[in-house]
This record gives structure tokens, C-alpha cells and sequence, in this order.
């Protein structure tokens, strides 16, 4: 999943930073809404000038009782759902760094959205905890209500920080945003980890701090990859004489890829985490540096990643990005559970991106119908009996893009089109360019991120290909049977936990695979199901209904993390 530019090999060595040497403090306010700095002058004074004792824990000790603290009303009040199962209730706190609709840059930012909801009718009471982005659009900006404010202290020299904390309520689901210009002023979530460290140092702290402050004391805090690795450290240490420490943790790792390293001096720095931490067991890794995640995949009570096959894969070298020994060590608490996806939002009936929404009932007719607008979109041959692939992913070497380009030429034809969508290394941004001009009408490179002309291309191609080297989950293969699409996948983690290959003699499973990192045997696939469409279109057709038949739904996936919180409380 997403964090992108945060990847461990970004790592630069640096001595700790100082504050205002990262980025200068702004004092203008993000968006005209009432200011929480102001608002915390009239509601809740926090003198700049308390000492540095008055640590977080002591602010949150001294907040306002919660009675007081919860009276401001959510400017939306969603009935919550009427829950459907009986199981027992639990509250969870969700951290991480980025939610669909607010912000999201991949599948972390999905995942936050409708894991949530899911819970919700699996009996939960969740609060989602994000950082309060200046890229939020303003439609959702101004609909946060100011629930109230504190200053925190977090690096080793006891600086403090402003907190402040913004509320938003929608299905169910209260949002709590953390609020600071200094940290969460840039256009992109993730910029570099210059940056990045003291960002997500800050964040993991202030959301436990606001739990403390609105005295809301989940039964789980379930943390997201890296940029939340440090809540379950700093809950075990800094925050072990609050209220909070009755919490139980789960750290999910959605890419091990992005682990949140740097050298001890910095982390330590940023943090003000206990020296102890940084030990070979938690934090520390190799011979200098620190790894957030490692040191929450320590302190955690429970790992998860998203799906069985990745679990599995991460404790072996080749897949474990370093931490496979680390992970073999804790594999007593480390499980996988697939994504789903949500049916609101990826429902090709209703899709308001769509030119033609459809069902199992009317796919193959809406389907050309789509693919034709589509190509008419993209400037492609309008032509419904060609074959259309799409491919719609971050460019990066994870997504198996390598293997994409050097069959490109070997896979267009007459009779068959690509569409390419997708932003990130500029080796493949270009590659993609130069096919497209290589190629016109034949390919089209969209090098973008572009939501709504995803769905369309989930609903007006024939077949998806997800070559990736590793996939944790992956979600497009899960949308695209969702929209009828086929995919063509690699073998590895969630791709080969949720795309069945197709059994010629039984005529069952839902895509094409291949299993070693090979553009041959991707080639081969690609060709298997081009034949197949074109010479056995009846059973492609059976195909296409039964993925879209398949229940992808979170349901299932909700129960077992409920599982979990009721195994864990
Ligand atoms: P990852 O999290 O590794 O990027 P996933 O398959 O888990 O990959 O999730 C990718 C999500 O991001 C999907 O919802 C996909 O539709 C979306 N996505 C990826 N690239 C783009 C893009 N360029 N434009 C629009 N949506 C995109």
C-alpha cells in the first residue's frame, strides 16, 4: 500500500534536527475555518510557556473532564447502522496516515474507509485518527467540527506541540483529525523522511494524546503500517501510567516495503522515546538506525497483514525486506486477513463514473457499451470487438512494470488495445509515454491519478493485469471482478489468495496466473487469455459472471478482525 516516498531506501544519515531547521512554523490557518488555536484560547487556554513537565500524559491528565469534552455536537450526525450481529461490542481506535475520501495516494487509504464502516455492523464503536492534511478538499475541511486543543511535549529537548483535534461523523464512523500547521502543511502526505520522521514521531504521539484527551478509552487501538508503529511503543512507555494502557494493539502491515528508518539519533531525537528502545529488539536495526515499524511489530499485542499467502511470504528473506528473522520471532502473534472492497463505492450499478452502470443481468451488453466510451476517452480505435487490458497502479518496481514494458510490443496488435493508468518513477512514466506514441491508438498512457477515470477503465476494459513482484493484497484485481474484468495476475500474496486460475477441464476460476517473476510466463498468461476471449467467449463470458458473482465483500474479513479484538479483550 501507499507511504511511498518514505521507502527505507530513502534513508539519509543525519544528525537530529532542529524544529525550525525542517520547516519554518506557519501561523496562518489552513482553511478559513474557525482557527483551533483561537478556539483553544477562548475554550481551553494552553500556556506555550508550561514547562516541559507538563508532558503529554500530565495534559491529558489535566484535561477537561469528558463530559464537557464530548458536548460539542458533529456537525453531521449519521445514525450509526443498525449493527447485525450479536457479537460483543468493542471500541476501536483506527490510526493511520491516510482515508479514502479525504486523502489517499493507494489501497492503505481504501482500506481505512470501509474497514471501518465493516466494523461498525460487526458491533464496533470505531474512531479513526488522521492527520489533519492541508490536501483535505474543503468540502470536508469545513465540516469538521473543533473538538478542542492541547500543547504536547515530543522531542527529547521537551519542545511542545500544538495539538489540536477535528471532528468529522459519517456513517457511523467518528473521524478525528490531528491538527497541526507545522507537520501537516505540504500538498502530499508523504514528501521525504527529512520530513516524514518527525511528521508521523508527532502524529503516533498526539493521537494517543487525544484519546487521553477526549478520555476516550478504546478496548483496541489498531495501528497501520509504519507511519502508526510507534503508538504501540510509546502506549508501553510513555503513556503507561494513563488510562489508555487497558488498550490492546494491533499493528496491520499493509507493505513491508515501508518501514520508517533512520539513524537512532534523529528517531531518539523526535520521538523522546526511552533509550532502552532502542535495542536490537525493538527499535534498532543494522548498525546505527532506528526502524519504526520494527519497533512496533515488538510492542504490538497483535500483527496482521493483509493476507495469508503475505504473511507467509514475509517471513522468508526474499520477501521479508530485512525483517523476515524479526517476523519469524513474533509469527505467534502474526496472522493474515484479505482485503475487501467497499460495495458502496465500487458498485458497477450505481457508479456515477460509469456511462452505462450494469449488472450480472446486462454486463456483456453495458460492458461493450462502456468500453466503447472508454476508448472514445482515451482516443483509442472505437472498436467493441477489440481486446481491452487495463493496467492501473502506482508505477513503481513492486507492480511488476519491468516485465510490463518488455512484452508491450509483443502484446498490442490489431485486435488488441492497453490502457495504462497510473503516477510515480519517471523510468516508467516515460516508458509508458513512449509506448503510447510508439503505438497510437493502441496504447494509452494516462499518467495521472485519476479516480473517476479508474472506475471507468475497472468497467470498459476486458482484463486487468497485476504483475506485481510482491502484493501484499492488492485491491485493483479485486475491483476489476467486481466490474466483470478479468484479471491477470502474478502468483504472490493477496493476488494469489483471491484470484482463483482458470481450470480449463472444470471451466472454474476467475483470472489468469503465472507464478516466477518472468515477462515470458506473463506473456504466456496474456495470451492465454487473449485466446481464450477470442475463441471461447462463451466460457470468458461464464467468467466475468462468476467474478462478479464472487463475495469480495469486507464482511468476512470484518468478522475476523473482530475476531481478533474479542480474542485480544
Ligand atoms: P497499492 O496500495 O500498493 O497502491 P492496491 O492495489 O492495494 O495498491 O490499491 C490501489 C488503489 O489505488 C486502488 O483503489 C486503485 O484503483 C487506486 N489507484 C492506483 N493508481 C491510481 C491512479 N493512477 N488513479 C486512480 N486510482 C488509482
Amino acid at each position: 500500500m501507499a507511504k511511498k516516498n518514505s521507502a527505507k531506501t530513502d534513508k539519509k544519515s543525519k544528525a537530529p534536527l532542529e524544529p525550525q531547521a525542517v520547516k519554518e512554523r506557519k501561523k496562518a490557518p489552513a482553511a478559513p475555518v474557525e482557527t483551533p488555536v483561537e478556539a483553544a484560547a477562548v475554550e481551553k487556554p494552553v500556556a506555550e510557556s508550561e514547562p516541559a513537565a507538563k508532558a503529554v500524559e500530565a495534559t491529558a491528565a489535566e484535561s477537561e473532564p469528558a463530559a464537557e469534552v464530548t458536548a460539542a455536537e458533529p456537525v453531521e450526525e449519521a445514525p450509526a447502522p443498525e449493527p447485525v450481529c450479536t457479537s460483543p461490542r468493542r471500541s476501536v481506535a483506527f490510526i493511520g496516515s491516510e482515508c479514502y475520501p479525504f486523502v489517499k495516494t493507494g489501497g492503505l487509504g481504501d482500506v481505512m474507509y470501509a474497514l471501518p464502516k465493516a466494523l461498525v455492523k460487526q458491533n464496533c464503536d470505531v474512531k479513526v485518527i488522521l492527520p489533519r492534511y492541508k490536501c483535505i478538499p474543503w468540502e470536508y475541511q469545513e465540516k469538521m467540527i473543533y473538538r478542542g486543543a492541547f500543547n504536547m511535549d515530543l522531542c527529547a529537548d521537551g519542545r511542545s506541540y500544538y495539538v489540536g483535534i477535528m471532528e468529522y461523523v459519517w456513517d457511523g464512523v467518528v473521524y478525528d483529525f490531528i491538527d497541526n500547521e507545522e507537520f501537516f502543511s505540504s500538498g502530499n502526505p508523504y514528501t521525504n523522511l527529512i520530513d516524514d520522521i518527525p511528521k508521523y514521531c508527532y502524529f503516533a504521539k498526539a493521537a494517543l494524546a487525544a484519546l487521553n484527551y477526549m478520555d476516550w478509552i478504546p478496548d483496541i487501538i489498531h495501528c497501520h503500517d509504519w507511519q502508526a508503529a510507534l503508538i504501540p511503543v510509546y502506549l508501553r512507555t510513555k503513556f503507561v501510567n494513563t488510562k489508555l494502557t487497558t488498550a490492546k494493539t494491533i499493528l496491520t502491515i499493509h507493505n513491508l516495503r515501508f518501514q520508517g528508518i533512520y539513524n537512532i539519533p534523529t528517531i531518539r531525537y523526535w520521538s523522546g522515546l526511552p533509550d532502552y528502545v532502542f535495542n536490537k529488539d525493538a527499535l534498532k536495526t543494522g548498525r546505527n538506525d532506528a526502524n519504526m515499524l520494527k519497533g512496533g511489530l515488538t510492542y504490538a499485542n497483535a500483527i496482521t497483514t493483509v493476507s495469508q499467502t503475505y504473511a507467509g511470504e514475509i517471513q522468508s528473506a526474499w520477501y521479508g525486506e530485512t525483517l523476515d528473522a524479526h517476523l519469524r520471532y513474533h509469527a505467534g502473534k502474526l496472522r493474515g486477513i484479505v482485503n475487501g472492497i467497499d460495495y458502496d463505492i465500487w458498485n458497477p450499478e450505481t457508479d456515477a463514473c460509469l456511462p452505462a452502470g450494469y449488472n450480472t443481468s446486462n454486463v456483456l451488453e453495458k460492458k461493450r457499451e462502456n468500453k466503447r466510451k472508454l476508448q472514445e476517452e482515451l482516443g483509442l480505435v472505437q472498436d467493441d470487438g477489440k481486446f481491452v487490458i487495463g493496467l492501473i497502479s502506482r508505477l513503481t518496481n513492486q507492480k511488476g512494470l519491468d516485465l510490463v514494458n518488455a512484452i508491450l510490443p509483443q502484446v498490442v496488435d490489431d485486435y488488441t488495445q492497453v490502457v495504462v493508468l497510473g503516477s510515480g518513477d519517471k523510468v516508467y512514466e516515460d516508458s509508458f509515454r513512449y509506448y503510447e506514441n510508439a503505438c497510437k491508438g493502441r496504447v494509452c498512457a494516462n499518467i495521472m491519478y485519476d479516480e473517476a477515470r479508474s472506475h471507468r477503465i475497472y468497467a470498459g476494459a476486458d482484463a486487468l493485469l497485476v504483475p506485481s513482484q510482491f502484493e501484499p493484497c492488492g485491491l485493483t484485481q479485486l475491483i476489476a471482478m467486481h466490474y466483470g474484468t478479468i484479471p491477470i495476475v502474478r502468483e504472490t500474496g493477496g493476488l494469489k489468495d483471491t484470484v482463483e486460475p482458470y481450470d480449463m477441464r472444470n471451466n472454474s476460476g476467475n483470472g489468469f496466473t503465472f507464478d516466477r517473476y518472468d515477462a515470458g510466463l506473463l506473456l504466456d498468461a496474456i495470451n492465454r487469455a487473449k485466446a481464450f476471449y477470442f475463441d471461447q467467449r462463451k466460457h470468458w463470458d461464464e467468467m466475468v459472471l462468476r467474478d462478479m458473482e464472487k463475495d469480495l465483500s469486507w464482511e468476512n474479513s470484518a468478522k475476523q478482525y473482530k475476531d481478533l479484538y474479542l480474542s485480544l479483550t
